[in-house]
């Protein structure tokens, strides 16, 4: 029997660790013929700690395991092998769970991501070793462009026309570098690949470089993220022992690639990929202007490419299936899947990767299980602070970039927090704000002192003072800090504002006109 415990950051949070050193104790001390492992995230958040019982091909999925029901399940099943039905993950979560489509997550909460051995037997470091054996540069860049991956941390540029870019720069060295720096609040996409995962996100990079010409890689990673930061670095040890990287990779001369960490100290601006380069380079993480491109004059103004966590993610699996395997799915402008992290008044928080063009009414409701107690869905903030709310009446809204878009709000990363009938919508914008303002690295005007200002109109009309006229002046401010902006931080800080104003205008006016 293989006894499997989810110890992403969300499992340990919900008490993994102990029910895990239960297992690990009674397997140490006993003579039950059963292995210990451990896993990341699978997406259910909500079911936390999550336990697998894998004997013969037949898996046990145990889930809210406490510390008494792992000893129940110890005593039952490890030892006498019979399951405890009342525990086990309902056909609901199941169904939830087997009607995605997993790409970027396809290993997480499955193999072990401290062990590099179970990444290779599923196939794993194959990718990488048909382009650098059987492709050239150009052939694994088509590749790329038929697929139609666009960078998932936000724009949704196409990946291919970036490393083409990069590749055709002439200086040398250049540079592949992972975005990890994920700030949004409510997003975890690329903690949970960096977590539960992290060989796939190396071959991802590692394929990047192989078709730019990099020999050297950097994952800028939050240090707010230590479990992250810890299982990558374990396994690029591992990739380095196995001779996946370094010099002469997987045996063939002059084919050299290695990758080192380097831990942000959390700005939000630092996912703007100048502001994250200033960052590598040791200077304070300030956006620069544009162009020179980071393709043409990047990281020590060699060329540079930057992609986000989960758009490397993707690049192992389409190597190995084709680009047309995932331009089959999704809409004609935005193929391949997305993953989304669920959270606020959801009742299945966690990650869910589904094809793009599905609505978000079946996000919602059939994947993330509708509203907590039985609430009235009343809208969702799509693409964190840079994004914005979208109302209940466009609940049938596909899921792609242009139709994100098309709302007021953006994709970005694939933050969606849920809002219920509760929410009060000019304080949720008044949220977003302040952190906006917080994280202005305050080289332009607009956006420093703008949204100063904007936070004060929005908290005094929260606070029942506001005044005639707040709500055009919020709309004037808004579109002054957009234009007046340098980097995408200050040319979206005034999103969830304007949705909110553009779909509950009436709020605003309620707190204005009746001093509340
Ligand atoms: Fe800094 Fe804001 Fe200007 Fe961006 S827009 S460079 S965050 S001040």
């Amino acid at each position: 029997m293989k006894v499997i415990i989810g110890q992403g950051s969300c499992g340990i949070a919900a008490g993994a660790n102990k029910v895990y050193s239960l297992f690990k104790e009674e397997i140490d001390n006993s003579n039950i013929t059963a292995t210990i492992s451990t896993t990341g995230c699978i997406g259910m958040c909500y079911l936390e700690p999550i336990i697998d019982l894998v004997e013969n091909d037949k898996k046990f999925t145990y889930v809210k395991v406490d510390e008494e029901m792992a000893k129940e399940i110890i005593e039952k099943h490890l030892k006498n092998g019979n399951p405890i039905d009342e525990y086990l993950m309902d056909d609901v979560s199941s169904t939830i769970l087997n009607s995605q489509s997993r790409i970027a997550l396809r290993n997480c909460g499955i193999i072990n991501p401290e062990n590099i051995d179970e990444y290779t037997e599923i196939d794993g470091y194959k990718a990488i070793q048909k382009c650098v054996k059987e492709m050239t540069p150009d052939q694994v860049i088509e590749v790329i462009k038929v697929s139609g991956l666009r960078g998932r941390g936000g724009a949704g540029f196409p990946t291919w026309f970036k490393w083409n870019a990069a590749k055709n720069s002439k200086a040398t060295p250049k540079y592949m570098v992972c975005n990890a720096d994920e700030g949004d609040p409510g997003a975890f996409m690329d903690r949970s690949v960096l977590e539960g995962d992290p060989h796939n996100l190396i071959e991802g990079m590692m394929i990047g470089a192989y078709a730019m010409g990099a020999e050297e890689g950097i994952v800028y990673v939050r240090a707010e993220y230590p479990l992250a930061i810890e299982r990558l670095q374990l396994a690029i040890e591992q990739a380095r022992e196995k001779g996946f990287l370094g010099k002469d990779i997987f045996g063939i001369k002059g084919l050299n690639f290695d990758l080192r960490i380097k831990a942000g100290a959390g700005a939000f601006v630092c996912g703007e990929e100048t502001a994250l380069i200033a960052s590598l380079e040791g200077e304070r993480g300030m956006p620069r202007l544009k162009p020179p491109f980071p393709a043409q004059k990047g990281y020590w103004q060699q060329p540079t490419n930057i992609n986000n966590v989960e758009t490397f993610a993707n690049v192992p699996w389409i190597l190995l299936n084709g680009g047309e395997a995932f331009s089959s799915m999704g809409t004609e402008k935005s193929n391949g899947t997305k993953v989304f992290a669920l959270t606020g008044k959801i009742q299945n928080g966690g990650l869910v990767e589904v094809p793009m063009g599905i609505s978000l009414k079946e996000v919602i409701y059939n994947i993330g299980g509708g509203i907590k107690d039985n609430k009235e869905f009343k809208a969702v903030q799509m693409g964190g602070p840079s994004g914005g709310c979208i109302p209940k009446e466009l609940i049938e809204t596909s899921v792609d970039y242009e139709s994100i878009n098309k709302t007021g709000a953006i994709m970005g990363s694939g933050g969606m927090v849920v809002m219920d009938e509760t929410t009060c919508m000019v304080d949720m914008a008044r949220f977003f704000l302040a952190f906006t303002r917080e994280e202005s690295c305050g080289k332009c005007i607009h956006c420093r002192i703008g949204t100063k200002r904007m936070l004060e109109i929005l908290t005094r009309i929260c606070d029942g003072d506001g005044k005639e006229g707040d709500i055009e002046l919020l709309e004037d401010l808004s579109v002054k800090i957009k234009e007046g902006s340098l980097c995408g931080l200050g040319q979206t800080a005034p999103n969830p504002v304007l949705t909110t104003i553009k779909y509950f205008r009436n709020e605003y006016e309620d707190h204005i006109l009746n001093k509340k």
